[in-house]
């Protein structure tokens, strides 16, 4: 150990002793990333031993159309810009049939905040995607979209908010809704939010919504986009809030609960803060490791390869992530510099990049469950329950 100020902490991860915001500052600012990494290992090891999760799904990107210009996004447009769209339902149903040819366990559908759209598409999108893939799990729309949902419904959402978004997760339910992404949170603080994404949810609301979808009893992800206009500071704020939240959900035997954390570095390229650099790789490393062992209640950390790269996943893979995500195609919502939106790997590049690794790759459903597969046919394996709960 280089660093003497990780001493006490690695005692805490050794005994299992929750770490505190201070304790959290020093693994954001030691130099000493090998031990850093190693603790975090020690932690992903615990819950996981040498497992490693992926996917097969389908991302869909159903509109970029966004009443919202968020400073970091460069995915959003406006009505009659260049590249802007919107699928028809038609469009939808052949998306879906894609994923169950390719043998999806789920599609992941996320979309700008449309300016138009009635409440009906949404509804009628899950409706559409449930008849033509019934077996495909539909995890779906972020919690700034629900509210712009509450909203377009003409949900009470001043004055009952979490009414408002009880009643569209309701629907949506009834449609096929299965799950929430864990997009939009950004970091937790009041002046990044005025400062890059002003006009989106702000923390307590997108901890409403996903209070909310936990009551009745959706699992939920939780992401943190990092490297922008936030402090360190704000990052374990970040971390600390969801942690309680966890708690919350935990304590009160909600059926549903936040099952991975997923750390998101920011890409300037093309958006509105393109000056700024973009964490660095060594950031990327520390942040994974960071979010292993703040968040002691949940049970997943995820590299997700198409922002952090398949080899950079790999070696997060050491650093407290046990999941690497899937096999997604058309990822449009970040543009990784020298590709084009379609990013797309193999179950054999996924396998072959765990193994690699040093690790054991399993192919997980949505909610963790051990997936068995014959080509494009799977089906939950058998003994297979809720994976690991942290
Ligand atoms: S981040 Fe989301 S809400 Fe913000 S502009 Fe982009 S698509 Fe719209």
């Amino acid at each position: 150990m280089q660093d003497p100020a990780l001493a006490p902490i690695a005692e805490k991860v050794y005994a299992g002793t929750r770490l505190s915001a201070e304790d959290g500052m020093v693994l954001l600012q030691t130099r000493d990333l090998h031990t850093l990494g190693e603790l975090a290992n020690f932690v992903r090891r615990s819950l996981h031993g040498d497992t490693a999760y992926y996917n097969v799904n389908r991302h869909m990107n159903y509109s970029n159309l966004c009443i919202l210009s968020c400073k970091f996004c460069e995915f959003h447009r406006k009505p009659g810009q260049d590249g802007a769209y919107e699928y028809s339902l038609d469009d939808i149903r052949k998306q879906a049939q894609t994923a169950v040819d390719s043998g999806a366990t789920e599609m992941h559908i996320v979309g700008g905040l449309h300016p138009k759209l009635p409440f009906s598409y949404y509804t009628d999108m899950l409706s559409a995607i449930r008849e033509t893939a019934p077996q495909v799990h539909i995890k779906a729309f972020t919690a700034v979209e629900i509210v712009h949902l509450a909203r377009i419904s003409k949900r009470a959402v001043r004055k009952d908010f979490a009414g408002a978004v009880r009643a569209v997760f309701e629907d949506l339910i009834e449609a096929g809704l299965g799950s929430m992404p864990g997009g939009g949170a950004e970091v937790f603080d009041d002046r990044v939010h005025d400062e890059a994404f002003r006009g989106k949810i702000r923390s307590d609301e997108w901890l409403t919504v996903h209070r909310t979808a936990h009551e009745l009893g959706l699992f939920t992800n939780a992401t943190m986009l990092y490297g922008h206009v936030e402090s360190l500071e704000d990052r374990i704020h970040h971390l600390c809030m969801l942690r309680e939240e966890q708690d919350h959900a935990i304590e009160n035997n909600f059926k549903g609960r936040f099952q991975t954390i997923i750390p998101l570095p920011f890409f300037p390229d093309g958006s509105e803060l393109q000056h700024l650099p973009g964490p660095s790789g060594v950031d990327n490393l520390r942040m994974i490791a960071v979010a292993r062992l703040m968040l002691d209640n949940f049970p997943h950390v995820k590299a997700f390869w198409i922002m952090q790269t398949l080899p950079m996943a790999q070696v997060m893979l050491d650093h407290g992530a046990d999941d690497i995500d899937g096999t997604v195609v058309w990822y449009d919502i970040t543009k990784v510099e020298g590709t084009d939106t379609h990013q797309e790997v193999t179950v054999s590049d996924l396998k072959r990049a765990i193994h690699e690794a040093g690790y054991t790759p399993v192919e997980r459903d949505t909610l963790y469950r051990h997936v068995e597969r014959d080509g494009a046919m799977w089906k939950v394996a058998e003994d297979a329950g809720q994976a690991v709960t942290a």
